[in-house]
């Protein structure tokens, strides 16, 4: 880490917290969409961390972790290293309150990465790219899932071998269920956020927090717990490792199977709860006409779980209401390795 982060329109020396932002884009009145920012630098040489929120706009658990993390449970006497928290990593999507940019509707995790002179949501991305990912050690993306009763889990993909260490280690200390990818990523790959750092060897740990749309426990507490797990095991703060606790974890290694599809149109009754063991062929699920009318009764396609119910989709956006139509996200399903 070097003695002074230059990041958007800040300087930080060692011994600093400092608040500012990263350009981002340029609304036709003038007003300028830009990417908040809050560095605390410490005293002495250690990683630098990135902590980021709200890729997707109405994801907002993250912002309170990040603000607990920086504003609360550190100092700079007591960090090796620094941390940047990025509370709105996409503000054209958290502006309107939608899940995606309102501008072109996409998703600046998803754009390539590369482009200065890119759409609007692809120059958010490249800003993020050139002033913040590209120079972190360390990345945690925090996102949420919708529901409250959704299983909290995080997401790593060990295929990369520059990276795939350091992801096991942060999985396994930031302590809940662990989604595994072993899927290379592609020569030819769009270079996203994601794969730009995955190519410079930057590990990127996704966690999916729960009841995305209000800051709520054990959001909050096993978000922040984690945090702290990653810099202790990283050497940027003192302590003992916490295990998470009084939350439901699927243990070892789990894969995420596939998104189920409801067939039919209604509302929908969930028969089963994330994290509880499903059998192949288990009814979960049923869709009701407006009349009350059982019109499907969805099975699990494989011994397995479901970590979430995102349901209908409104904006592009999972999660809006308890209704779906023929085609509509049901359940992720994921499975379990003994
Ligand atoms: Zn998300």
């Amino acid at each position: 880490m070097p003695d002074k982060i230059e990041i958007g329109n800040i300087l930080v020396e060692r011994g600093e917290f400092k608040k500012g932002s990263i350009k981002g884009i340029e609304l036709a009145n003038g007003v300028s969409i830009d990417i908040p920012l809050m560095v605390i630098n410490g005293v002495e040489d250690g990683p630098t961390l990135l902590l980021m929120s709200t890729q997707h706009g109405i994801e907002i658990q993250g912002i309170e972790v990040i603000h607990k993390i920086i504003r609360e449970k550190l100092s700079f006497k007591h960090l090796r290293g620094a941390v940047i928290g990025i509370p709105v990593g996409n503000p054209l999507a958290f502006m309107h309150q939608q899940y995606l940019s309102w501008t072109d509707n996409l998703d600046v995790g998803r754009v390539n990465a590369t482009l200065p002179n890119g759409n609007a949501t692809e120059k958010l991305a490249y800003a993020l790219w050139t002033e913040a990912w590209s120079i972190a050690d360390l990345i945690i993306n925090i996102h949420c899932n919708t529901r409250p009763d959704s299983l909290i889990y995080q997401a790593i993909n060990v295929s990369n071998p520059k990276t795939k260490e350091k992801l096991k280690k942060m999985a396994e200390v930031f302590g809940v269920t662990t989604i595994f990818s072993s899927d290379p990523i592609q020569e030819n790959a769009l270079p996203t956020l994601n794969n730009l750092a995955a190519q410079k060897g930057t590990p990127v740990i996704l966690e999916e927090l729960i009841d995305g749309r209000w800051i709520s426990e054990p959001s909050t507490s096993v978000g922040v717990k984690g945090v702290l797990n990653i810099m202790k095991a990283f050497n940027m703060i003192d302590g003992n490792i916490e295990p998470q606790i009084g939350i439901p974890i699927v243990p070892g290694v789990n894969r995420f199977h596939g998104m189920a599809h409801a067939n039919h149109g209604g509302l929908i009754r969930f028969l089963k709860k994330p994290g509880e063991p499903i059998k192949k062929g288990e009814v979960y699920a049923e869709v009701y006409n407006l009349y009350g009318d059982t019109v499907e009764q969805i099975e699990m396609p494989v011994d397995g779980y479901i970590w979430a119910y995102p349901c209908a989709k409104s904006l592009g956006t999972s999660g809006g209401l308890q209704v779906v139509q023929t085609g509509s996200n049901v359940a992720y399903v994921f499975t379990h390795e003994g």
